[in-house]
């Protein structure tokens, strides 16, 4: 379990849980916002995330919301992230980068 560190308009910084947390994605990956219940004041936020935090975000639980069809031609599908996050974890992805 990951637990988030975040702020609430209203009661400055929260921590949630990554699972109690969704990912909404808007286009092929500029707009992207995350959105949780504030364990604090019990109001739903929403805040504005850029795409690079998207892959961490995944990989620590968030649960994805995606508004993009699958189809779309650029669009980045969970399975593509999952299998981005999961290379990641090799130890030689560096190398790769190098050639
Ligand atoms: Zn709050």
């Amino acid at each position: 379990m990951t637990i988030l560190r975040t702020v609430c308009p209203s009661c400055d910084v929260v921590r949630v849980r990554a699972e109690d947390t969704t990912l909404r994605q808007y286009d092929a990956g500029a707009a992207l916002e995350v959105e949780f219940q504030c364990p604090g004041c019990a109001s739903r936020v929403v805040q504005q995330l850029n795409a690079r935090m998207m892959p961490l975000l995944v990989s620590a639980g968030c649960v994805v919301e995606s508004t993009v069809p699958g189809d779309v031609e650029g669009a980045i599908s969970e399975a593509e992230i999952r299998a981005f996050v999961g290379e990641l974890d090799r130890a030689d992805w560096l190398d790769e980068l190098a050639y």
